[in-house]
């Protein structure tokens, strides 16, 4: 079965309860004032085409930040509720809780089109995927609408346990749908030669994403701390670079796996003998004991824009070097320019690397970035997300 979309049926009359990701980083001056407003940007043409279709009522959802199951105003999601009125030029009103017996009689009663409920991770019930909880959620609509790409990896109630009350009546967002079908190309019929990048800090965060990788791509370009692991498997040294035992050994694992010798490992490095000190460029592979590696050198950034502009699909994850320092962040915005310059179907995912896209100014040269950063991890995966699947086939709760 697959998902349906909401273009795909009508919507007029109906009452919607919508899940979003409006986890927007906020203000740390007390005025929670929202410093990066892209998620609920790229959640408006969903709103937007739902109230145009003629919808009675949209309860929108979304969590913000971590309050563990308890209310705590600083995650309020007041100041969403101000910048969606804003942006859709009417009034949007903020629930005092997601579970608020005045909802009910309100949205019978009321002109008002739109309630924001308040985050939902101020109830236990979301995060316990509590089937109480999300009946509750359920009453207040009679179809369901999952936009929230970058939580449908999780098994919380408002993406998962809610599916159950609506039966056939569930259906993807257009985010879902853009994200859904850039990860589907570059998984299912990639044109070839493809390769991944893949960087970032842990080998175990990302091992199964590897493994399962090695499988389709040509090629497999490793950088970040990731590399050092890699080196040290191979016998080569790696100074004071972030490297656990553990790592040494997955890494291990994996390139043993690897036949084909896709993966392709750093030949020099840019270090430094401490975080925050100068950078020094190593023109091989060993570190000398006394220097972190930090970057990808001069070197391998050549080798692997070779290899990106002679390949047709693209997929990223995770930055090059540690890119928070800009003296270490040339090897990730090579990266990044290198892509852009390419004809590639090139797909990035993963929070860091997204950052560092967007820091480039590039990120419309790029085919998809996708919104969520372990979402699309497991996407790739596993080729599926809890939250997916439930909106195919809704879940069982018995
Ligand atoms: P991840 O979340 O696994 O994609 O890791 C991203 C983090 O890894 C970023 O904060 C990077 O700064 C960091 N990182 C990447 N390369 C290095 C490195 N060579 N040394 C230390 N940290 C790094």
């Amino acid at each position: 079965m697959q998902v349906k979309y909401i273009d795909q049926i009508p919507l007029k009359g109906k009452k919607v309860v919508a899940r979003f990701d409006f986890n927007v980083p906020l203000s740390k001056d007390g005025k929670n004032t929202i410093t990066d407003a892209s998620r609920i940007d790229l959640s408006l043409p969903t709103i937007q085409y739902m109230l145009e279709q003629g919808v009675t009522s949209l309860v929108l959802m979304s969590h913000l930040g971590r309050p563990d199951g308890k209310v705590n105003k600083k995650y309020s999601l007041e100041p969403v509720a101000a910048y969606l009125a804003e942006k859709l030029n009417q009034d949007v009103i903020l629930a005092e809780g997601a579970v608020d017996t005045g909802i009910k009689p309100y949205l019978k009663t009321q002109k008002a089109k739109i309630i924001l409920l308040e985050n939902l991770r101020f109830s236990p019930g979301e995060e316990d995927n509590d089937p109480e909880f999300a009946k509750k959620l359920a009453e207040y609509a009679d179809i369901y609408v999952n936009d929230a790409f970058g939580v449908s990896h999780r098994k919380h109630a408002s993406v998962h346990a809610i599916t159950h009350y609506f039966k056939n009546h569930t259906y993807g967002g257009f985010l879902i749908k853009r994200e859904v079908e850039a990860l589907n190309k570059v998984l299912n019929s990639p044109k070839k030669p493809m390769i991944a990048i893949i960087g970032g800090a842990k080998v175990s965060d990302k091992i199964k994403t590897i493994q399962k990788l090695l499988v389709t791509v040509d090629h497999m370009l490793i950088g970040g701390a990731m590399a050092y692991p890699f080196l040290k498997a191979t016998g080569v040294e790696v100074g004071k670079s972030l490297c656990s035992d553990e790592d040494v050994q997955l890494a291990k694992t994996l390139l043993a796996q690897d036949r084909g010798n896709k993966i392709q490992l750093p030949v020099d490095h840019v270090a430094s003998e401490a975080l925050d000190g100068s950078a020094k460029v190593i023109e091989s592979k060993n570190i000398p004991e006394k220097y972190i590696g930090l970057d990808i050198g001069p070197q391998t950034i050549k080798n692997y824009g070779t290899l990106i502009m002679k390949s047709a699909t693209i997929l990223w994850n995770g930055p090059m070097g540690y890119f928070e320092n800009p003296k270490f962040a040339e090897g990730t915005m090579s990266m990044a320019k290198s892509i852009s310059n390419s004809k590639a179907f090139s797909v990035v995912g993963g929070g860091d690397s997204v950052s560092a896209v967007q820091k480039s100014g590039l990120a419309d040269k790029f085919s998809h970035v996708s919104t969520g950063g372990g979402a699309s991890l497991e996407y790739i995966e596993k080729g599926d997300l809890p939250g997916i699947q439930a909106l195919r086939q809704g879940v069982d709760l018995t």
